[in-house]
């Protein structure tokens, strides 16, 4: 993690050398060695590096730099938590050592009136959440025409929380940026094209990753609403031949049981493995599974510690470990002794930041796919899937709805986005782009209202017609 790069071999400001000094720091880890120079120089830097690797001073130091104590604003950060913005803000107090600049925090769930008014006597660096400072911002307590450096703080996090329209809120007005910088421990395809719609041709860095063994054996994942997750486990089971076995691992006993109680509904015989059962079942059953008499357990990670039996051709993570080694414990169960085997990981928009952060820490490639079709011979679902407006949302949490209006009725972009917002009654913000092809209109709306869109339709006339509208996948 660490370089031979010395802090004092870069003339950084003699404060900032002094209190590196204090706090006994002599060496920049990779990431501040990458990208250090490239945000003193001014430009754009996407900086991406594991959890653990010294991101905040990576941007704080140059941040620090650059910032003059005025008392007037001058740059701003954004992070996801309070927890983490007071995180952010503590560091680049250390680090600031004598240089005076006045740093502050904007969150919520604190006195708002207490907030404004210790800005009123003067900030030079503001850390803080996106809602607070638009809301402070709105009261004018924050002029965001002020700061020319803006920096987002788990950039991945921000972006798959739903932050997205509350971060081009922030950008438009800031009017005078002239840097951003974005750090994150993993960077998906999706959150570096959003970033290129609010920055300036970024430099990317990404340093280098933990290595680690990885079985031989095929990862996949299936993107799914929690509601179809056991839609798409039995799809997963019934490809099983009766030679295969299976263990599908909950993070928690209660899942487990539940787990258990619907697949045994559905027919598949499964026991459960969790530290609720004593001693002497737990034994039972993993004999009976050692032997084949059962051939899929549902467990815990505790539970299923040391489970060593050849014939397991399939793992499914129903839910993503919290832990990230738990992964790689749980699918090398499987492709034991050159056997093939595969990995299935259920991952619903809440696991998605999981996920990416396991594939970035062990370079793994996890392949994104489709749940798999039914085998021949079987010609209906043993779960059937329903409906699930979450799984069809782009990472911003967006839906397009397709509306059988046709373009020339519908009139502009605009009329048609207005309809919405007052049959809502939702912010624009809950409302994305409207376009149009030869028959239909499309509309994209944030998850949390497509529902009420689309009952909003059945009520209404839009232009003085019915319109239908259907989610388009
Ligand atoms: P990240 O944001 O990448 O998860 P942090 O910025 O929180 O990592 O840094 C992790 C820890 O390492 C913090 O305690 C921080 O103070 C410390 N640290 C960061 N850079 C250095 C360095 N160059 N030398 C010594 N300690 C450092
Ligand atoms: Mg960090």
């Amino acid at each position: 993690m660490f370089t031979t790069t010395r802090f004092d071999s870069w003339d950084l400001p003699q404060n900032l050398l002094d209190s590196l000094e204090k706090i006994g720091w002599e060496c920049a880890t990779q990431v501040q060695k990458d990208t250090i120079p490239l945000a003193r120089s001014g430009k754009d830097v996407i900086g991406q590096a594991r959890t653990g690797s010294g991101k905040t001073a990576a941007f704080g130091l140059p941040i620090l730099e650059r910032c003059q104590p005025t008392g007037e604003l001058q740059a701003l950060i954004l992070t996801p938590t309070r927890e983490l913005a007071n995180q952010v803000a503590e560091e680049f107090q250390t680090l600031q050592g004598e240089s005076g600049l006045l740093i502050q925090t904007v969150y919520g769930g604190t006195d708002l009136e207490k907030q404004a008014k210790s800005l009123s006597n003067g900030v030079d660096i503001i850390v803080g959440t996106p809602g607070r400072v638009m809301d402070m911002t709105e009261r004018g307590h924050i002029n965001l025409e002020l700061p020319t450096l803006f920096c987002l703080d788990e950039a991945d996090r921000m972006l798959d929380m739903g932050f997205f329209p509350d971060i081009m809120w922030v950008t438009e007005r800031m009017k005078n940026r002239d840097q951003t910088l974005l750090f994150s421990a993993t960077f998906p395809q999706e959150i570096i094209d959003a970033a290129h719609e609010f920055m300036n041709e970024p430099e990317f860095i990404l340093t280098n990753t933990e290595e680690l063994d990885i079985p031989p054996i095929d990862l996949y994942s299936i993107n799914i609403g929690r509601t179809n997750k056991l839609w798409a486990l039995g799809r997963l089971m019934c490809r099983m031949s009766s030679e295969d076995q299976t263990i599908i691992f909950c993070n928690t006993k209660r899942m487990v049981d539940l787990a258990v109680q619907r697949l045994n509904k559905h027919r598949f015989v499964v026991e459960g493995l969790h530290g609720d059962l004593n001693q002497n079942q737990r034994e039972k059953i993993l004999n009976r599974f050692k032997e084949g008499e059962v051939k899929t357990i549902v467990a815990t990670d505790v539970a299923a510690r040391g489970i060593d039996v050849d014939g397991i051709t399939l793992v499914v993570n129903y839910d993503l470990p919290v832990d990230l080694d738990s992964f790689i414990h749980r699918v090398g169960r499987t492709g034991r002794i050159g056997r093939k085997g595969e990995a299935w990981s259920l991952v619903s928009r809440d696991d998605a930041p999981q996920l990416s952060k396991i594939m970035a820490t062990y370079g793994l490639d996890i392949v994104d796919s489709e749940a798999p079709e039914l085998p021949e011979g079987i010609d209906r679902d043993p779960v059937s899937r329903q409906d699930d407006f979450g799984e069809t949302a782009d990472v911003f949490g967006f839906v397009t709805l397709q509306l059988d209006i046709d373009p020339s009725a519908a009139g502009s972009s605009r009329s048609v986005a207005s309809w919405f917002q007052r049959a809502l009654r939702c912010d624009e913000m809950a409302l994305g782009d409207v376009h149009f092809d030869a028959e239909s209109t499309f509309i994209s709306i944030h998850t949390s209202k497509v529902g009420l869109a689309i009952k909003a339709l059945q009520k209404h006339d839009m232009a003085g017609q019915r319109v239908t509208g259907t989610v388009f996948e």
